[in-house]
């Protein structure tokens, strides 16, 4: 019999009339001959509030209980989407991520999955259960409750389907798949039938949320192959896979935005061996993550160093810099927030060229001015001004040629 993970996000599993959806789903696919293992995150917006309850009773909250609190919206949703199964029949049970045998370190808002022991599920597949795992969480060594960074009931998905050895996984969600772009940024986006792991870890890691980074960092690791495809409809999704050769055909798989960046410079500092090392020694000691990093040619023994950071680790990056930039006699450090950055990834970009003068000329010719830039092998990313960014992507969009010629009848799969 196959084994299937199926993971259903927070929209899908919404309001009751969407859960008894998904819990028909998830009968259906085990009425088709199939051992189903369903993952399931917290309903649309309740991890959001919890956070925000939490922020309103204390300015910083324990972590510790952070994810006690948390992980409560994924096990209530398990519990309803196992009713909703029960009713209809079919045999179904609600289980922790500790009880799905899913154990991690101890960094808790952010903890890694060091390993999982698939007893437990095997036990209750083999008694017919549907087994219904609470999504984003797992715990420590010690019997602690951890979760697995926002988005993280992708990686759960991922992590069983490899640690289960699944013959599939499936990723629903409210969209119909990976697209080449955010539908709600550019309407003619079009759905990928494929897409590699590794163009995905660029998109998601450059604001595309569709998949958690982290869940297709294990993915690619492992080379567990999942689909991405709607809870609403029964149309084929997107394929995640290890990249074949005609994929390179392609030069832009896709463009994603990541918005709420800020900027920071720190001008006219001395361009001396250990400078650099003191700046971002500085911001990592806030804990604080730094994207681009941009270092202009070097003028007169001083250059101006620039870089990018989320915009609420703003006023915490200028108290860590501020004692810097004195220290090192910079001319100063100048922050800029309400700033997005916009990239375009595909691994054809290793054998195309004019990639980047096709993305600047047509952000030119749209008068969008490009403030930062910074490459990988497969991304040219920019940043410019959040207000402009999402007709920035729309115009890239249409430079690459990614949209929609003619809308395309949706081709339709069953769920197991
Ligand atoms: P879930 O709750 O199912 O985990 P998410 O909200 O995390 O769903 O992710 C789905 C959303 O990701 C979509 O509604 C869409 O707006 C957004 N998204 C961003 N970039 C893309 C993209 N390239 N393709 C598809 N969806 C995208
Ligand atoms: N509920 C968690 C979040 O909103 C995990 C997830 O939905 O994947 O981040
Ligand atoms: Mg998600």
């Amino acid at each position: 019999m196959r084994l299937i993970v199926q993971k259903y996000g927070g929209t899908s599993v919404g309001n009751p009339e969407r859960i008894r959806n998904v819990a028909a789903r998830l009968v259906e696919t085990q009425r088709e001959g199939c051992r189903v293992v369903a993952v399931i995150s917290a309903m649309a917006g309740e991890t959001d509030q919890l956070i925000k309850l939490a922020h309103e009773v204390s300015p910083n909250p324990t972590k510790r209980e952070l994810d006690v609190l948390l992980a409560t919206g994924e096990s209530a949703a398990c519990a309803l989407i196992a009713m909703a199964i029960n009713t209809l029949g079919a045999k179904a049970i609600s289980i922790s991520g500790a009880q799905a045998g899913i154990l991690t370190d101890r960094v808790h808002t952010k903890a890694k999955i060091a390993n999982i022991s698939g007893r437990q599920i095997h036990e209750l597949l083999a008694d017919d259960y549907i087994v219904v795992v609470a999504g984003f969480q797992g715990q420590t060594p010690e019997g602690e409750t951890t979760t697995l960074g926002r988005g993280g009931s992708d990686l759960t998905a991922i992590a069983l389907a490899g640690a289960l050895n699944a013959d599939a996984c499936q990723i629903f969600t409210d969209v119909d798949g990976v697209f080449t772009c955010d539908p709600r940024i550019v309407s003619d986006a079009n759905k990928l039938d494929e897409i590699s792991y590794d163009e995905l870890l660029e998109m998601a890691g450059s604001g595309a949320k569709v998949m958690q980074s982290r869940a297709v960092e294990f993915a690619k690791k492992f080379g567990i192959e999942f689909e991405v495809r709607s809870s609403l409809n029964k149309n084929v999704g997107t394929v995640a896979k290890e990249e074949t050769a005609s994929m390179e055909d392609v030069v832009i798989r896709g463009v994603s935005v990541e918005r709420h960046q800020a900027k920071l410079t720190v001008d006219d500092v001395r361009d001396e061996p250990g400078i650099a090392g003191r700046i971002f020694s500085a911001v990592a000691a806030g804990n604080i993550i730094v994207d681009m990093i941009v270092q202009s040619v070097s003028e007169l023994g001083t250059t101006d160093l620039s870089f990018t950071i989320h915009e609420n680790d703003l006023d915490a990056a200028r108290e860590l810099l501020e004692p810097i930039v004195k220290e090192t006699g910079a001319a100063g450090l100048l922050a800029k927030s309400g700033v997005a950055k916009l990239s375009v990834v595909g691994i054809g970009m290793r054998s195309h060229s004019g990639v980047a003068s096709r993305m600047f000329e047509c952000l030119g010719k749209g008068g969008i001015n490009i403030q930062l830039v910074s490459t990988s092998e497969i991304k040219i990313a920019v940043v410019v001004e959040e207000s402009e960014v999402e007709r920035a992507a729309q115009l890239t969009h249409e430079a690459f040629g990614l949209a929609r010629l003619v809308p395309t009848a949706s081709s339709t799969r069953p769920l197991a």
